[in-house]
């Protein structure tokens, strides 16, 4: 036995209210309030001294005073140039797979008629500039690098740059294979900063070089994504408004709906992968049947010492934000599953296509037994930015639709605006907004004050 012993949720034969229900899930603590006092000065100087506290935060943070903030192209196009064959296939392999799917995912411009001469239509806008954030603290993430650029430039956004940290290893540029990344996906604005500066710098531009010489380093933004440790999302979730973002990140979490049909040992083999990226990355499992729980148990037991990150697993798998969710049937699991509102959520039970209608809320649902998540991760073709924490009730991963608009357009003729101009002005008098009506009338009647002539 090495010791992690996962928690134990038991719903069976509990009727629980919708708050119940939400309060029993297990969920890490975020720690927020900390993070926002830590980050809070950050944006300010940023915002005040720009390049030069762009500088003064990565020695502290990265123990690295960049030379470049700004990756020269040079670089790029070098570290593509040594990008080992492999990696490179399997960089394009999954960009070949995700554009293709983003191509599938450009919505449609639409009118509609809705009388002679009244019609709206709908069109779908790119977003001007976007600011991509590429995480790169504990581990490199070349997908994210994918991730975030491939549905921007499928929904036609014309400017685009990435931050992501500065690496010692390659002389205060970011790691090599992110640079090789951004080069195969012709990227050629890239910022070796990382944290609550880069999102500072993305949110209210930053001037150039130290000491300040007038030029501008880094444009503003209109929209920032990406996903990032807590300092990166609390900063995230502090410009919102000032820029849009997509859904503010926390850790990473999988939960697995599973029978007593499901494969213990890659149930269990599926819960370390996902334990893997943080000590406070959640591993849940929802399950009706005891026996499955004991057998993962038992598959855990075995498994965790000898994969390579044990430490954090076992402290991930032992957490409060992991644990099993016992429950009395399917209905039940699926319930669970809905309150749960996984970041992934991998459904492997008898009948995977019975159940996937049945999920209201999941980040992205891995279908079946041969769908695990690290296919996702790497090169599915889906997008693997996805909200976390529960906030999959309301938000969705990021996808062409992140970057883009719909924008309705109005366009009524005369004989359309006259059917209807009593009726506007009937509003507008309700509301007490009688200019509101006079500006229809005084398109038809010379003296739209004068009721006489309506
Ligand atoms: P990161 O790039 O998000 O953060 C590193 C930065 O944090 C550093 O550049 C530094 O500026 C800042 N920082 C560190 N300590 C600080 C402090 N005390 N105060 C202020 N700033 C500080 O990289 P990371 O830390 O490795 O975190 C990456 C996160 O992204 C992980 O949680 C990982 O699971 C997650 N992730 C999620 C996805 C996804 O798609 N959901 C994909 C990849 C990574």
């Amino acid at each position: 036995m090495n010791g992690t012993v996962m928690r134990m949720i038991d719903l069976r034969g509990k009727r629980l209210t919708r708050a119940q229900m939400l309060e029993a899930m297990p969920r890490a603590e975020m720690g927020t309030d900390e993070a926002s006092d830590a980050v809070r000065p950050i944006l300010e100087d940023v915002k005040a001294r720009g390049a030069a506290a762009l500088r003064d935060f990565e020695e502290k943070f990265d123990h690295i005073r960049p030379v470049h903030l700004r990756v020269p192209v040079e670089a790029m196009y070098s570290a593509l140039e040594e990008l080992d064959p492999e990696i490179r296939a399997a960089i394009e392999e999954s960009v070949r797979r995700i554009r293709k799917v983003c191509i599938s995912q450009v919505p449609e411009n639409f009118y509609t008629d809705l009388a002679k001469g009244a019609r709206v239509s709908q069109r779908w806008i790119p977003v001007e500039r976007v600011g991509l954030y590429v995480p790169g603290g504990k581990a490199v993430y070349p997908t994210s690098v994918i991730m975030n650029t491939v549905p921007a430039q499928v929904a036609g956004v014309s400017s685009l740059a990435i931050a992501t940290p500065p690496s010692a290893d390659n002389d205060g540029l970011p790691n090599k294979t992110i640079l090789a990344t951004c080069a195969v996906l012709g990227v050629d604005e890239v910022y070796a900063v990382g944290g609550a500066q880069a999102i500072a710098m993305f949110a209210y531009g930053a001037n150039g070089s130290e000491p300040q010489d007038g030029k501008v380093l880094c444009e503003p933004v209109d929209k920032i994504t990406g996903p990032g440790n807590i300092f990166v999302a609390t900063a995230k979730s502090m410009v919102s408004g000032i820029v849009g973002i997509d859904a503010v990140a926390g850790p990473t979490e999988i939960a697995i709906l599973a029978d007593k049909t499901a494969n213990p040992d890659w149930v269990a083999a599926d819960l370390i992968g996902q334990a893997e990226h943080d000590e406070l990355a959640g591993s849940v499992l929802i399950t009706d049947s005891e026996e499955l729980a004991r057998n993962v148990q038992k598959s855990l037991d075995c498994r965790v010492p000898r994969t390579m990150s044990h430490e954090r697993v076992s402290t991930s798998l032992a957490g409060r934000q992991s644990g099993i969710i016992l429950t009395d049937d399917l209905e039940q699991s699926v319930d669970a599953a809905n309150a749960y509102a996984a970041e992934h959520l991998e459904i492997q039970v008898e009948n995977p296509d019975e159940v996937v209608p049945q999920i209201k809320n999941a980040g992205a649902i891995f279908c079946g037994q041969y769908s695990p998540v690290p296919l996702g991760d790497y090169m599915s073709g889906s997008n693997h930015v996805l909200p976390t924490g529960g906030t999959a009730r309301f938000a969705s991963g990021l996808g062409v639709h992140t970057f883009m608009k719909p924008v309705e357009v109005i366009e009524y003729d005369e004989q359309g605006l006259k059917a209807i101009a009593s009726k506007i002005n009937t509003f507008a008098v309700s509301e007490s907004l009688p200019a509101h009506g006079e500006s229809v009338l005084s398109r038809f009647v010379d003296d739209p004050y004068d009721k006489a002539t309506l």
